[in-house]
């Protein structure tokens, strides 16, 4: 397995891949890998094949991050991670520095960012004004860094898949988007990196994101309920939780995100939550 911190190297080696004809398929990541993270990889491995390469590429993206978040605190392990890409069959790491990608800093020397203009108002990007417009360009340079011809996102983060698929449409990004499954813990809380921020009691009262869901998914069993009316009852399971906090839940078109008022089965729901200082988010269809 190579490492790769240099953006110079990485795109050279990109252009050699390409001039090649093989395969590259990446997995964009900001490290601390989880079972989560290693299902992505696996499904980049089947799509890469026998003969083609699957880039990880590990990098806390300060511009994904508001001025009051975690950037600091985020989990950084990059030794580990080394070790996970290599048991799971990664053949290059893509480590690259913050100077690298943001030359004299995020906030002064870099001017160009990409924007999904609509699509990164709403919900999460409510909550976090800036989060989007940060991914869609972190990605967008991995993309040219990289040059892969399948990208690999979570549907964890299904907003983010949503605006990233609707970046390639509309710049023409000649990359294939697959979005793979949640992976869970046994009592249905998603995987996250920040999950460890969870203290025990914390940790118990975070399977509240999924038992909403599966709330949802049974109250629409035999037909549509109002959104507000569904929403008042996910606010109310949250607000049973001393430590909770629900930030927002939506209801909406899974592929457009355009919000329903009467939510049936098929439709999507999102929701956002602290427990305690951490945020934690979770979706499905339902
Ligand atoms: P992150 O390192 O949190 O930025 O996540 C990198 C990629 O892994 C994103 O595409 C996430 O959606 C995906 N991911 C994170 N957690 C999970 C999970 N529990 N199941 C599936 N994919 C995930």
């Amino acid at each position: 397995m190579r490492v790769i911190a240099d953006i110079h190297k990485m795109q050279s080696q990109a252009g050699r891949w390409l001039r090649q004809g093989i395969r590259v398929v990446l997995v964009p990541t900001m490290g601390c890998l989880h079972a989560g993270h290693l299902s992505l990889i696996q499904r980049a491995r089947r799509e890469a094949g026998r003969k083609g390469v699957v880039v990880v590429s590990i990098y806390v993206n300060p511009t994904q991050f508001g001025p009051k978040e975690d950037f600091d605190r985020y989990p950084r392990d990059l030794k580990a991670d080394l070790a996970l890409c290599r048991k799971a069959g990664v053949s290059t790491v893509f480590a690259p520095t913050d100077q690298a990608m943001y030359p004299g800093g995020s906030k002064e020397r870099f001017d160009t960012y990409v924007v999904a203009a609509h699509l990164s108002q709403i919900m999460e990007g409510h909550s976090r004004p800036t989060h989007f417009q940060g991914v869609t360009t972190v990605v967008a340079k991995l993309f040219n860094l990289v040059r892969p011809v399948v990208a690999v996102f979570g549907a964890k983060d299904w907003q983010q898949a949503v605006i990233l698929k609707r970046m390639v449409a509309d710049l023409n990004f000649p990359v294939q988007m697959i979005i793979s499954p949640i992976v869970r813990e046994p009592d249905g809380l998603a995987l996250s990196s920040r999950n460890r921020y969870l203290s025990p009691g914390q940790r118990g009262q975070a399977t509240v994101l999924w038992r909403s869901l599966q709330h949802a998914r049974k109250r629409v069993r035999h037909g549509g309920v109002g959104a507000a009316r569904l929403r008042s009852e996910v606010g109310q399971l949250v607000h049973e939780q001393p430590d909770a906090r629900l930030d927002y839940v939506e209801f909406f078109d899974g592929e457009t995100l355009v919000p329903v008022k009467t939510v049936h089965r098929g439709t999507h729901m999102a929701l956002a939550a602290f427990v305690g200082r951490t945020r934690l988010i979770d979706n499905g269809r339902l």
